[in-house]
């Protein structure tokens, strides 16, 4: 490498590290936090809705956010990763202007990808040989929150991040590409739908597992017997649990206890102590300086 192509680098990381950076920590911001949010000011609803009578601890919370930061710090060298492999033309990217239909085709193409790529790594992780080293520090957290979604080992959020920038890759060394905007989609699809898993409240209405049309969609309490009783390695279906035969044996009934009718939040239920009303604020705040670091973000996608 000439000196003149090490120049050339190190420009590309300074110029897109910061935005890349806010990009994938407002993710989890956003998404974490208005899951809080949700829990804190529709506290009743909420309750009703309670998957295990233990609560999290303050000391877990704590836990869970200082990991998911580091988390963080990894899917933004993944990204930074995918940016430069961009520019420098070994990741290729489809056409601004394809249409609609590609966009949600390859959206889905990437979350089925993804689906079976987290269920083999998260099953592997669970071996006896890698399971301290690699997946031991997510399972600290034996009653998930929103926070949790992040909380990985150094060696996990390797394993987690490292998919973006290998699945994009194997796809453009078959010469075909992916919409740039559909790996956009993927990237909020999947910090939500990770939240929404950790939330522990059934969130997914009643009458969800018996019916055929949406059973094959994890709920909440599909992740949660995960982290309460083992169980359930997938991540956004049910398929793989079902084909490999890991599915939790009570998983219906469980969610039949949890889940309620879908009703509305009974009006403004929030009257939390001071420490929880700050905590409200701060994550408000925080979510609106994460959405302005994300336009930042998707501008330097946009640019790249
Ligand atoms: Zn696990
Ligand atoms: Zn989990």
């Amino acid at each position: 490498m000439t000196d003149a192509t090490i120049t050339h680098f190190t420009d590309l990381i300074a110029e897109h590290f910061a935005n890349v950076f806010y990009f994938d920590l407002g993710r989890y911001l956003i998404a974490a936090g208005v899951a809080s949010l949700i829990l804190l000011v529709f506290r009743r609803w909420a309750e009703a809705r309670r998957i295990q009578t233990r609560r999290a601890s303050r000391a877990g919370r704590t836990r869970e956010v200082l990991s998911s930061l580091r988390t963080v710090f990894f899917f933004g060298v993944t990204t930074l990763a995918t940016l430069i492999g961009v520019e420098t033309g070994v990741i290729r990217f489809e056409e601004d202007n394809a249409s609609w239909i590609t966009i949600a085709l390859h959206f889905v193409i990437v979350v089925l990808v993804h689906d079976a790529y987290f269920y083999w790594a998260h099953r592997a992780m669970h071996s006896k040989t890698l399971f301290r080293a690699t997946h031991l520090h997510h399972h600290k957290s034996r009653t998930p929150t929103p926070w949790t979604a992040y909380s990985f080992s150094t060696w996990e959020a390797v394993i987690e991040a490292a998919f973006m920038p290998l699945f994009l890759l194997a796809i453009s060394l078959t010469g075909y590409a992916i919409a740039a905007f559909a790996v956009f989609l993927f990237l909020w699809h999947m910090i939500i739908r990770n939240v929404m898993a950790h939330t522990g409240h059934e969130i997914f209405p009643a009458g969800w597992v018996d019916t055929p049309w949406l059973d094959w969609i994890s709920t909440t309490t599909h992740h949660d017997l995960h982290h309460s009783s083992g169980h359930n390695y997938g991540f956004y279906f049910t398929w793989w649990d079902r084909w490999m035969g890991t599915e939790h044996p009570r998983y219906k009934q469980e969610f039949r206890k949890n889940a309620k009718p879908l009703g509305w939040p009974e009006s403004w239920t929030f009257k939390g102590r001071p420490a929880e009303q700050a905590a409200v604020l701060l994550s408000a705040l925080l979510a609106a300086s994460a959405s302005a670091g994300l336009w930042l973000g998707v501008g330097a996608l946009a640019a790249a």
